[in-house]
């Protein structure tokens, strides 16, 4: 079989990127061996335009909005599914000095208030020290467009459901070819994965393990994001998404139970509702040491591309890279400087496949 392209791994990058070589008339196989605790799997899905203890604007957020709204809702009208929800998200603040800092940074950004009725939470939390508000916000259902896009590949005969195998891909400058598939180029979307990868595995990631609970909080209202250490999130099926830790030191993949019982403990205190747990996850985020994506072609072996390191953010800054990467291979535009693996030229040079 003849192909453009064969992407492996149907994550959100994977999603992304097929579509727009599809949608530009490109022949494309994805290669996906459905993992059901991927990143992108077990995610809430948020949109945060605000990061981190500093509480500032997330890197680039303005450039990736515009784009990732545009994606997205190209994608739900292809696929007839809602996978935007609009949210503000309510973070609570643990002592009087965060909610000081918080009411510094509301004057320098627009995405930040006070928020006002806090006397309606009263029935539902136990909090002190005020509550900002962060907005706009969004889920994304990540599963619900993964799971339609993968029965719209599966349609056209464009999805190959297993697991990679290396020992079958034949690599030259020209082109590729696996298992009688011959393409012009591998784009490597695998996440976490890419540990695994012979061209890309000594690239800097810096993944790190989450662990969420999905709870039951019958009489929570589902109207913001709720947070204070812990984040709930309207999940699937009237449930709660309750998340999520940052591991960097993990032996395995596994729920634990110290995260069950701090997370418990913590609900506790917080709620003043009734809760019961439903599921326990825990998955892998394809972080990079610089916090900046890969995007690219290996150096020796310019036929293999990547697109990665989403880190905790691929919600809004996977369809700004897709969207980069599907027109570098399509128009031959330049590919954004700062995520280009051009940066990290000498260590993937030692590649010894
Ligand atoms: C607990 C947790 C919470 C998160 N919350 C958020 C959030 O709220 N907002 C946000 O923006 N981001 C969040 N993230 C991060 C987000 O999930 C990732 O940035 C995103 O999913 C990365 O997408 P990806 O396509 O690179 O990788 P993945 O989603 O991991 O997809 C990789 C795909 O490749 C496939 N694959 C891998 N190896 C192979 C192989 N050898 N052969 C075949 N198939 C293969 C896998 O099965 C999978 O389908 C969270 C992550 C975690 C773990």
């Amino acid at each position: 079989m003849q192909a453009d392209y064969i992407i492996l791994g149907q994550g959100l990058c994977g999603t992304l990127l097929s579509y727009h070589l599809i949608k530009a008339g490109k022949k494309v196989v994805v290669i996906d061996a459905f993992n059901p605790f991927s990143a992108g799997r077990v995610a809430s899905g948020l949109i945060n335009p605000v990061t981190g203890m500093r509480v500032v604007k997330s890197w680039m957020i303005d450039d990736f909005l515009p784009v990732a709204d545009a994606t997205y809702a190209a994608l739900e009208r292809q696929l007839g599914i809602n996978i935007v929800t609009p949210y503000s998200l309510l973070e609570f603040h643990a002592t009087p000095e965060i909610h000081n800092t918080y009411r510094e940074r509301a004057l320098q950004t627009s995405y930040l208030t006070e928020y006002p009725d806090t006397a309606s939470l009263d029935p539902y939390f136990n909090f002190n020290f005020g509550i900002s508000e962060i907005s706009p916000c969004s889920i994304i259902d990540m599963r619900s467009l993964q799971n339609a896009w993968r029965t719209a590949l599966q349609e056209s005969g464009s999805l190959l459901e297993e697991k990679f195998d290396w020992s079958q891909l034949n690599a030259t400058s020209g082109g590729i070819t696996y298992k009688g598939i011959t393409a012009k180029k591998l784009i490597c979307c695998e996440g976490s994965a890419a540990m695994e990868n012979p061209y890309f595995s000594l690239l800097p990631f810096a993944l790190n393990k989450g662990e969420v609970l999905i709870a039951d909080i019958p009489d929570l209202p589902r109207t913001h994001i709720f947070k204070h250490h812990l984040k709930i999130t309207p999940w699937e099926d009237g449930l709660s998404w309750v998340g999520s830790s940052f591991d960097w030191k993990y032996t395995d993949l596994l729920p634990s139970e110290t995260f069950r019982a701090k997370a418990e403990q913590q609900l506790e205190s917080w709620l003043k509702i009734p809760f019961s747990i439903k599921e326990h996850w825990a998955a892998s985020r394809p972080a990079t040491v610089d916090h900046k994506p890969f995007t690219g072609f290996h150096p020796l072996h310019p036929a293999i591309g990547i697109l990665n390191g989403m880190g905790a953010k691929g919600c809004s800054q996977a369809p700004y890279f897709a969207y980069n990467m599907a027109q570098h291979l399509i128009e031959g535009t330049d590919l954004f400087a700062e995520t280009d693996i051009k940066r990290f030229t000498k260590i993937l040079s030692r590649t010894t496949v």
